[in-house]
């Protein structure tokens, strides 16, 4: 995108300013779970103002409630007392101190509000829901509505530039909207005329309580993904009303909370829904936003260049980098720590009411917290290149330390390698791409292709051990056996094209492994694969002809426990590689027991207590995995020079991911003194 291409259109009344990228990208809202924390708000502060001093010009908040119906939980942060303007006031302070703009977002979650007092248009419980919600009566139709423009008028007295008015996800306002969770027979409910009235009145209600200056946003339901959603024709209608009613700009947003399609997770190609986006320009005479799994510069600036939207959204990635603009505007995209859409340390930790924070970058939530100031330069060898090694490498080299980082084989990057290689997982390479720059940039020396000898630890203060984990090889299968593999050896193959494949364990990487196999059956298009209708004719987006996906390679997946197959995968993406795997026709058989392999595959008793043969092409185990010790190089450590330290897998096998082998690497180089 040339920095001099006129911009047809005044993002008003904020006026960004000249058009360059920074200037077309916005910050988009995120709960981090600070919001409700004790001392949260100048921890927010300090979070947001990072951002906004690398370059951010639009920020929006999480999603604050008007009411304490509206609350996404009990205690659920809400702007509606006038307490909460001082409360609040810190953030605007913060942000504005840095030169960059930001908007409370208000939401209402009507029957997706997880306690007892929720309330949604009809008394009907959502999929997802914990709770039956209370039907609103029309005097509390009324009353939420006014909650709505008083939380926008304490938002402007805070110091906010604007609101953002949450309609989409399957929240309150998209109740309202559509006709499967809207019974009423009101003046809020029947033709669709009467079902959008309640946006409508929400808008001119704020727009006359906050003035003309006061930014409007509104996140559109651009494409719902449930059955019976809103129709593209609801969507154009409503996009035009908004626009009347005083809106300033339309943001997208795709899919209900409670869809079964995926919207965000590392699978959907990046920037997959821009094209719906694309379709309302041109209907509306104000910005529009686009949104979901962008995480470069460049898929923006195709974005924007190929008219799909005025302004792109992101939030993950301001978690991932917080100095993700400043390094977009130097045309220095290598240094990006791009996010690779895994949801583990962000949202799956705000489901499980934890703070948010990021796999690849365990700053992120703890912007108060001080550098370390080492009062010397330590000499470091770091072994092992995988993820916990890299981090390790990277943070001691970034505050002043001498490191050496040997990796034993060809490249960097340890199980990331293997990672990569899984079908909707190809962003792991970006994370080996940024540490391998920043390796560079704060001098580490690095050698690749041999181990670490007494040599290289003889002249270092401190040896790291990060050499990371290696695959468990049950004793009863014999890896010297041609069909019998472990999964390291056979990601690093082609996947077969067709045959009988025995995955032996279902945790996150049998899962993986199954995936990667049938992968290969799937439809070319993500849409095509989940069932979303690109023509925009069908209610809610969903295609009626249901994804029909099939493997020409027959895979089944083993475990001796009873609980759910991947159990313990990831709480907002497990359900996504469930369906994957089910709908391409995986079996799974649980509480079975191994007796020994055969020489045309292997024996096992079922959970009946049945002894079966099990024939199979290949068997691939994916038993957990136990660390990778280096006795050769311990052997030769002298343990009285040096301090020696253990991080990641090495550490502990057990339950190790990359969240915590990174984290851990990053705490490490902090501690070192
Ligand atoms: P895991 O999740 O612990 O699963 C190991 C599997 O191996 C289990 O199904 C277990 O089931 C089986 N197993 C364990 N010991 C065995 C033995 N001696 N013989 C036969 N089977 C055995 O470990 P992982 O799959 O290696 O994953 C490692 C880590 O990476 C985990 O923390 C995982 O969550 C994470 N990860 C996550 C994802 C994701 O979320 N998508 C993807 C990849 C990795 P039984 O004991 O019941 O047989
Ligand atoms: Fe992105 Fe994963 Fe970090 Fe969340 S945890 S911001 S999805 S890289």
């Amino acid at each position: 995108m040339s920095q001099n291409t006129p911009y047809p259109r005044l993002f008003t009344p904020i006026d960004l300013g000249p058009f360059t990228l920074a200037n077309r990208v916005i910050m988009g809202s995120m709960h981090v779970g600070l919001e409700e924390e004790r001392g949260g708000m100048k921890k927010l502060a300090a979070f947001y103002a990072e951002r906004a001093a690398a370059g951010t010009a639009l920020i929006v908040t999480g999603g604050i409630a008007p009411n304490m119906a509206g609350a996404l939980g009990p205690f659920g942060a809400t702007m509606s007392r006038r307490w909460h303007v001082k409360q609040h006031r810190v953030i605007p302070e913060a942000v504005h101190a840095e030169g960059g703009r930001i908007l409370l977002q208000l939401l209402h979650g009507g029957r997706y509000s997880h306690h007892p007092f929720c309330v949604a248009p009809s008394a009907l419980q959502a999929p997802i829901g914990r709770f039956k919600p209370r039907a609103l009566t029309r005097r509390g139709v009324q009353r939420t509505i006014r909650d709505y423009a008083h939380s926008a008028t304490l938002a402007q007295q805070a110091g906010y530039d604007g609101v953002e008015i949450m309609g989409s996800e399957g929240y309150l306002i998209n109740q309202f909207l559509v006709q499967s969770t809207n019974l009423r027979r009101d003046e809020w409910g029947g033709t669709f005329e009467r079902r959008m009235a309640f946006p409508l009145a929400i808008v001119r209600a704020i727009r006359s309580a906050v003035g003309e200056d006061f930014l409007i946003m509104f996140r559109l339901s651009m494409l719902d993904l449930v059955a019976d959603g809103s129709s593209w024709e609801e969507v154009v209608q409503l996009a035009q009303a908004l626009e009347h009613a005083g809106v300033h700009v339309i943001n997208t947003g795709i899919g209900w909370h409670e869809a079964r399609i995926p919207t965000i997770a590392s699978m959907v190609p990046h920037g997959g829904f821009a094209w719906v986006t694309q379709r309302l320009m041109g209907h509306v005479g104000i910005p529009l936003v686009t949104t979901n799994r962008f995480n470069m510069p460049d898929q923006i600036e195709h974005a924007l260049e190929s008219g799909c939207a005025d302004l792109v959204s992101m939030a993950r990635p301001f978690l991932a980098d917080s100095q993700w603009v400043a390094k977009a505007q130097q045309r220095t995209p290598e240094h990006i720590n791009t996010c690779i859409g895994c949801n583990q340390a962000c949202l799956d930790h705000i489901f499980q009411r934890k703070t948010a924070t990021c796999l690849v970058n365990p700053r992120a939530g703890h912007e108060t917290d001080v550098d370390p100031q080492p009062t010397r330069q330590i000499r470091v060898l770091v072994v092992g290149g995988g993820p916990a090694g890299l981090s390790c490498a990277a943070e001691l080299a970034r505050l002043g330390h001498k490191v050496r980082l040997i990796e034993e084989a060809a490249e960097l990057g340890g199980q990331f390698n293997l990672a990569r290689r899984i079908p909707g997982k190809e962003d792991f390479s970006e994370t080996i791409r940024y540490f391998t720059h920043q390796l560079k940039k704060f001098g580490v020396e690095v050698v690749l292709g041999r181990r670490a000898d007494e040599r290289d630890a003889a002249g270092c203060e401190v040896v790291v051990l990060a050499t990371g984990v290696r695959p468990r090889i049950p004793a009863l299968f014999d890896p010297r056996l041609p069909h019998v593999q472990a999964y390291d050896e056979a990601l690093k193959q082609p996947p077969p094209t067709e045959g009988v494949v025995a995955v032996i364990g279902a945790g996150g990487i049998g899962f993986d492994v199954a995936d990667w196999l049938t992968h290969q059956g799937d439809p070319h298009s993500f849409e095509s694969a989940w069932g979303i209708d690109r023509e925009l004719k069908e209610r809610g987006g969903l295609s009626p002809n249901r994804p029909h996906r099939t493997s020409p390679v027959q895979v089944h997946v083993f475990q001796r426990g009873t609980e759910k197959p991947g159990q313990n995968l990831g709480k907002t993406t497990g359900w996504i590689h469930r369906v994957t795997l089910r709908q391409r026709g995986v079996q799974f058989h649980t509480g079975v027991e191994y007796l020994g392999t055969t020489s045309a595959g292997f024996r096992y008793r079922d959970q009946d207590g049945n002894e079966r043969d099990f024939k199979c092409d290949r068997i691939i185990l994916c038993a957990g995995q136990t660390s990778n010790p280096a006795p050769e190089f311990l052997n030769s450590v002298a343990f009285d020079r040096q301090r020696v330290e253990y991080i990641g897998g090495l550490k502990e096998a057990r339950g190790i991911d990359a969240q915590r082998a990174i984290r851990e690497g990053w705490e490490l180089a902090r501690q070192l003194r």
